[in-house]
C-alpha cells in the first residue's frame, strides 16, 4: 500500500450529522433499487421465501477520491481496447493459438474451445455479429518515481456487472450533496464538479438494444415477436443490478426480455425432445404448453417459449451473465448443460459474447498482449502505445524464457510478495496472492502451471472512507478498483458500434484482497474528482483534443496540401480555444460543462436538468451563485459551447474538402472537440 496523495479523507461529520448520513442513505438505496437480495447472515433464505424482502447494496457513505486526469484517463482509452478486443475476435488467429495452448493445462477452457471448432467444421457460426458489453479494471499505481497512472487489472469480456448498481451509487452520493451531507464539514473537498454523471445503465441497455435492432425482424416461419434472453445463475442475489439493465430495455426501448437459468433451459429443451419424439395429436397439444426452446431448421432461430407465458419468441440477442465459471457447468447432467451452451452458439440469436469473445477475456490474452509487438498486430502505433501505458507487468508460466523467469520469482517466498497468481477463471475468489504463491504451485505440480500467469501487484495509495454493509458501518482504509465499461457491436468486417459505456467503482477493506462486491468484500463506490480543477482540466482537453487531431492529419497522407491544411486547422483551433475562452465563467464550471458535456472523456449531451438540481438557499451554493444564478444558465453554457463546436466541426470539414481531402464517411472519432456524428449526421453531410 502506498502512502496517501490526496487531501484528508472523508470529511469529518459529527455524530448526529454522521447518523442522518447513514439513515438517508439506507433509505434512499431502498427507494431507488439500489439493493440486493440479503445475504444469509442477514436473512436466511428460509426466512424471505417469496423474495418479498432485500436490503441495501453495500455502498460508501461517501464518494471515493480518485485523480480527475486517472478517471480521464481511463474513459478515453476504452473506446481503443474495444476495437482491440473486436479486431482479436474477428482476426481469429492469434486467440485460436493461444487457447489452443491454454486447452492443453485447462479443462473448463478446453470444453468452451471444443464449441468454437464443432462449430467452425460446419461452416462456422450462423450469426455474423457480436455483441461485446465490456469492462476493463483498473487500480491507481503508486510510485516514488512516476505519477500515478491506471494499471489495468483485468479486461471482462463476458457478464461484465455492477453497471445498473454503479449508475445508481453514482446518482446517491450527487443526492447525498445536493441534501448537504458533505458540505457539514468545511474541508470537504467534494464539490458538484468533482461528481462525474455516470450513465453505465442507460449506455449498456442501449448496447443490447443496439444488437437487438440489427437482427432484426423475426427470421422463423412462427413466432412473429423477439425478443432478448438474460441467461442469469440461479438464486442470483445481485438481480437488482441486472434488473436494471431489464427495465431499461423494457421501457426505454420496447423491447421484451426474458430471464432463464441454465436449468430452466434445459427443462425447456427436454421439452421440445419429447415433442420430437412424438406423433400423438393430443400429446403434441398438451407438451406445445409448455416451455420449449427450439433451434428452428433451416433459419438457425432460436426459439424460447418460458414456462410463465402463452407464447413462443425467436430470441434476438442472448446476454450472459451465467456460464462463464466452471460451478455454472456443474450438475448431473453437466454434459447437457454443454450441449445447451453449444446450441445456444450455434443459434442465429446475437451472442454477448460469443465463445471467442468469452475466451478473448482470458487472463493468458491479457498476458500474450503484453509481449512487444503483439498490439501492433492489431492496433496503431499510437493506439498501442496508449494502451501499452495501462499494463502492469504480466509473465506466462510457460517453459519460455520469460516462463522460467517467472517461476523463479514465483516460487522464491521473498520476490513472490509483489505478485499476484491467476488462473483462467472469472468473478472473483480464484487468485493466489504474496507468499502463499510458492506452496500453491508445488500443489498442484508443474504440468498445470502454464495455465497460469504472474501478475506484478499495483500498489494503490492508501484512502479511507465508510462502507455501509446489512445496515452496519466499517470505517477505515479502503482501495479503489476503477471499471470503464465500453459496448461494441462488430461483424466479421466491420465494427459497427462502439463507445464507452460509465463506469464502476468498487471498493474494498485493504484488508481483503479480493473486490467482489457480491462475493461479500467488496462494495459499489463512486470518483470524487480531485485534482484538475477549471482551468486545467479546460487545457487539458484542449491540449489532448490538438494532440489527436494532429494524429488524424498525419494519418491522411495529405501530400503537398498537408501544410497549408495544418495552419488553417491550427488557426481553427486557436480561434475556438479563444471562444471558449471568451464565454461568461465561473471556476471549476466551465470546465464540469466542457468535461461534462462535451469531452470524449464523457461523450454524452449536457444535461442538469431535473429537480433534483434546483437551486436551494444556503452558503454552500455561493459558488453557484456568483455565476449568476440559475442552473438553466449552466445548460445554456452546454449548448453554446456544443454550438461553437459544431460550427467549427463543420467548418474544418469544409476546409478539408477544400483541399481535397476525403472526408465521405468519415467521423472525427480521434477528436475530444469534435463531436462524433451519428450516421444521419454524415448522410446529411454527404448530401450537402
Ligand atoms: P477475477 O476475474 O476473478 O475478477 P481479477 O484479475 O479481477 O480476477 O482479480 C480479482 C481481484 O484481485 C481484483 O479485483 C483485485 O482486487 C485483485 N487483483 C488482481 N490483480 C491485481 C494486481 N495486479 N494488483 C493488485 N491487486 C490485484
Ligand atoms: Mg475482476
Amino acid at each position: 500500500m502506498a502512502e496517501s496523495i490526496f487531501p484528508p479523507f472523508p470529511p469529518e461529520l459529527n455524530d448526529e450529522e454522521f447518523a442522518h448520513l447513514v439513515s438517508e442513505t439506507i433509505d434512499w438505496c431502498q427507494a431507488h433499487g439500489l439493493s440486493v437480495r440479503p445475504p444469509p447472515a442477514l436473512l436466511e433464505a428460509a426466512r424471505n421465501p417469496t423474495n418479498a424482502l432485500s436490503s441495501h447494496a453495500p455502498v460508501t457513505l461517501f464518494p471515493s477520491p480518485f485523480p480527475r486526469k486517472n478517471f480521464q484517463d481511463a474513459l478515453k482509452i476504452q473506446k481503443v481496447y474495444n476495437e482491440l478486443y473486436a479486431k482479436i475476435v474477428q482476426e481469429e488467429s492469434w486467440l485460436v493459438n493461444i487457447i489452443e495452448d491454454l486447452s492443453k493445462h485447462d479443462t473448463f477452457i478446453s470444453n468452451l474451445y471444443s464449441i468454437h471448432t464443432r462449430i467452425s467444421s460446419t461452416g462456422g457460426p450462423s450469426q455474423p455479429l457480436s455483441l461485446g458489453l465490456f469492462r476493463s479494471d483498473y487500480m491507481l499505481h503508486i510510485s516514488p518515481s512516476s505519477p500515478p497512472a491506471i494499471h489495468q487489472v483485468e479486461f471482462n469480456t463476458i457478464a461484465s456487472s455492477f453497471g445498473g448498481l454503479s449508475s445508481l451509487t453514482s446518482t446517491l452520493h450527487t443526492h447525498l450533496y445536493t441534501t448537504g451531507h458533505y458540505t457539514f464539514s468545511p474541508t470537504s473537498p467534494i464539490s458538484i464538479s468533482s461528481l462525474p454523471p455516470n450513465p453505465a445503465t442507460a449506455d449498456l441497455a442501449r448496447g443490447l438494444a443496439f444488437a437487438h435492432n440489427a437482427y432484426g425482424p423475426a427470421t422463423s416461419s412462427f413466432p412473429k415477436e423477439t425478443a432478448i434472453l438474460f441467461l442469469v445463475q440461479p438464486n442470483e442475489r445481485n438481480i437488482f443490478d441486472q434488473r436494471a439493465l431489464e427495465y431499461a430495455l423494457t421501457d426505454t426501448h420496447t423491447i421484451v426480455v426474458h430471464r432463464a437459468t441454465p436449468a430452466d433451459l434445459m427443462a425447456a429443451y427436454a421439452n421440445t425432445q419429447r415433442i420430437q419424439a412424438t406423433s400423438d395429436p393430443s400429446e403434441l397439444k398438451r407438451l406445445y404448453e409448455l416451455p420449449r426452446l427450439e433451434l428452428e431448421k433451416p433459419t438457425n432461430a432460436l426459439i424460447y417459449k418460458p414456462p410463465y407465458a402463452r407464447r413462443a419468441y425467436e430470441i434476438s440477442t442472448v446476454y450472459f451473465r451465467s456460464m462463464y465459471d466452471p460451478s455454472d457447468y456443474e450438475s448431473s447432467d453437466a454434459a447437457d448443460l454443454w450441449e445447451l451452451r453449444y446450441l445456444i452458439e450455434r443459434s442465429n440469436a446475437i451472442k454477448c459474447p460469443s465463445i471467442l469473445t468469452h475466451l478473448a477475456g482470458s487472463k493468458k490474452v491479457q498476458q500474450a498482449l503484453c509481449a512487444p509487438g503483439e498490439l501492433e498486430r492489431f492496433l496503431s502505433q499510437r493506439d498501442a502505445e496508449k494502451v501499452r501505458s495501462t499494463f502492469a507487468m504480466i509473465y506466462p508460466l510457460d517453459d519460455s524464457e520469460l516462463g522460467r523467469k517467472a517461476q523463479e520469482l514465483a516460487l522464491n517466498p521473498e520476490t513472490a510478495q509483489h505478485y499476484v497468481l491467476k488462473p483462467q477463471r472469472e468473478g472473483g475468489g480464484n487468485n493466489v496472492y504474496r507468499g502463499k504463491i510458492p506452496g500453491f504451485l508445488q500443489s498442484i505440480g508443474k504440468d498445470k502451471w502454464p495455465g497460469y500467469i504472474l501478475m506484478e501487484l499495483i500498489e494503490p495509495p492508501s484512502i479511507s472512507n465508510v462502507v455501509l454493509r446489512n445496515g452496519n458501518v466499517e470505517k477505515g482504509g479502503v482501495v479503489n478498483e476503477l471499471g470503464v465499461y465500453g459496448v461494441t457491436l462488430w461483424s466479421r468486417e466491420k465494427i459497427q458500434e462502439n463507445y464507452q459505456a460509465g463506469y464502476l467503482l468498487r471498493t474494498k477493506g485493504v484488508e481483503s484482497e479480493e473486490g467482489g462486491v457480491a462475493a461479500g468484500y467488496g462494495c459499489v463506490d463512486s470518483v470524487c474528482l480531485i485534482g484538475g480543477e477549471a482551468k486545467e482540466v479546460e487545457e487539458d482537453l484542449f491540449a489532448s483534443s490538438r494532440t489527436e487531431l494532429e494524429g488524424i492529419l498525419e494519418g491522411l497522407e495529405l501530400g503537398e496540401e498537408a501544410e497549408s491544411v495544418k495552419a488553417a486547422f491550427l488557426k481553427r483551433f486557436k480561434d475556438l480555444q479563444a471562444s471558449v475562452e471568451g464565454l461568461p465563467s465561473a471556476e471549476g464550471d466551465v470546465g464540469r460543462a466542457i468535461s461534462l458535456g462535451l469531452g470524449e472523456g464523457y461523450g454524452r449531451p449536457f444535461d442538469f436538468g431535473g429537480e433534483e438540481w434546483k437551486m436551494p438557499e444556503g452558503e454552500e451554493w455561493g459558488e453557484f451563485e456568483r455565476m449568476g444564478g440559475e442552473l438553466e444558465g449552466f445548460e445554456k453554457l452546454g449548448r453554446e459551447l456544443e454550438r461553437r463546436l459544431d460550427e467549427v466541426d463543420r467548418r474544418l470539414e469544409a476546409e478539408f474538402r477544400g483541399v481535397g481531402v476525403p472526408v465521405e464517411g468519415r467521423r472525427w472519432e480521434g477528436g475530444s472537440v469534435f463531436d462524433p456524428k451519428g450516421k444521419e449526421g454524415e448522410e446529411e453531410e454527404r448530401k450537402e
